[in-house]
């Protein structure tokens, strides 16, 4: 099937067949249609499905009618926003509108945290037709009257999970007063739970329920490796690996900021060209780092799981989850940065003892059971007291969100 045959405009299939779109992916072919019949959509699609597309496209389609209707930029109101949660993401989502608008007068603006505000504010000022941003600064944008979403025709949400699991519920509920109920909403996340599902019945409007893959399934081109190894010994087994095998443009995900620049720095002085980068980093190092990596010039990016968010790198051959993660759909995240637009890919995990309740979580969500191994030279040492610390598990969270939503206590929130 062709683009041309989901009723997209031949300007846009131009633009993505310059990108190397041969057909629609899956949640494209679903998703396409629904949104150009004006349906509001959950959709279940993870990253690495062309999901960005199944959203922007039928977006775009409907806003070039009303370019070459309405000529005068400044007769036209913002029509499409779309939230995300990090700032990579909305860039990522940013350049997506701008390669396939290419031959479309469309005015694409974006807005995020940890760069002054003024240019944007500029920006929003000069006109837009669709906004890309993250919660936190589109409301300082709202509230220094920068944008007026009073006439929004679209609105969507992308990777909602991780909007709520960073905690954006309030900033949600705030940006909802400033947008008009009469409009299309779709929502776009990898994983649902109760959460998720609640927040859709404030969201959606009789919503056609898309899901591409299994529910809470990984991506099915990605080789999935458990290896039991002592903590104390991840990284001479990490720096191993990539020298041994000859591995370029490994992504490896530690939980902590501070344990990505400590890997990082150890891993350089093994002579493994390595970086980190996370959210205490500059979004100007942030960047510089990301482009050392695509380009081949670190072999190595450590990165923590809200930091790697929304990284689309062509060509991903090897993750490495150094630790597991405390969240267990962030495994599907991580390991979805690989394998992606059919090539395969490898996702090691480093699992030491005190982890072991975490590849639980993570087989419960994946519904499968996935086997360890050791490697020759790296055998865990069963002789070692294992401590294990449960307060990050699944069960601890919600009783904390609960004392939270109960007011008992307040939590920390990222932007
Ligand atoms: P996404 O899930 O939107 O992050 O997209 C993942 C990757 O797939 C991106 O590199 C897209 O450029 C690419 N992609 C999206 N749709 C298609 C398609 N129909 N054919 C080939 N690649 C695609």
């Amino acid at each position: 099937m062709s683009f041309s045959l989901l009723g997209l405009d031949q300007r846009l299939v131009s633009g993505i067949t310059a990108l190397g779109y041969r057909e629609p992916t899956p949640i494209q072919k679903e998703a396409i249609p629904v949104i150009l019949a004006g349906q509001d959509v959950m959709a279940g699609a993870q990253t690495g499905t062309g999901k960005t597309a199944a959203f922007a496209l039928p977006i775009l389609q409907s806003l070039m009618a009303r370019v070459d209707r309405e000529r005068d930029p400044s007769e036209r109101h913002v029509a499409g926003l779309v939230l995300v949660p990090t700032r990579e993401l909305a860039q990522q989502v940013h350049q997506s509108f701008e390669q396939y608008a290419v031959d479309c007068p469309v005015r694409v603006a974006i807005a995020y945290g940890g760069v002054s505000l003024n240019p944007q504010i500029r920006k929003m000022k000069a006109g837009a037709d669709i906004v890309i941003a993250t919660p936190g600064r589109l409301l300082d944008l709202l509230y220094k009257g920068a944008l007026d979403l009073s006439s929004l025709n679209y609105l969507v949400f992308d990777e909602a999970d991780r909007m709520l699991d960073m905690g954006f519920i309030d900033e949600i509920k705030r940006i909802l007063k400033h947008v008009p109920k009469q409009r299309q909403t779709l929502l776009f996340s990898a994983t649902f739970d109760d959460a998720i599902f609640s927040l859709s019945k404030t969201l959606l409007r009789s919503p056609k329920l898309i899901e591409v893959d299994a529910r809470n399934t990984a991506a099915i081109d990605v080789e999935q490796m458990v290896v039991e190894v002592d903590e104390d010994r991840k990284r001479e087994l990490v720096s191993h690996l990539i020298g041994s095998k000859n591995w370029h443009q490994v992504l490896i995900f530690t939980r902590t900021k501070q344990g990505a620049d400590i890997l990082a720095s150890e891993m350089c002085k093994d002579g493994v060209n390595t970086l980190a980068i996370h959210g205490d980093k500059s979004q100007g190092a942030r960047e510089r780092g990301l482009e050392e990596f695509v380009s081949g010039k670190v072999r190595a990016l450590v990165a923590t799981d809200v930091a790697a968010r929304g990284l689309d790198i062509e060509n991903l051959n090897y993750v490495i989850n150094y630790e597991l993660p405390h969240i267990p759909e962030d495994y599907i995240h991580r390991i979805g940065r690989t394998g992606r637009a059919g090539n395969t890919g490898l996702a090691i995990s480093l699992l030491s003892a005190e982890e072991r309740w975490m590849l639980e979580e993570i087989e419960v969500i994946l519904d499968t059971k996935l086997p360890t191994q050791w490697l020759p030279g790296y055998e865990p040492d069963l002789t070692k007291e294992v401590v294990v610390s449960r307060k990050n598990s699944r069960a601890a969270q919600k009783k904390r969100a609960k004392q939270r939503a109960q007011g008992k206590r307040t939590g920390n929130r990222r932007r």
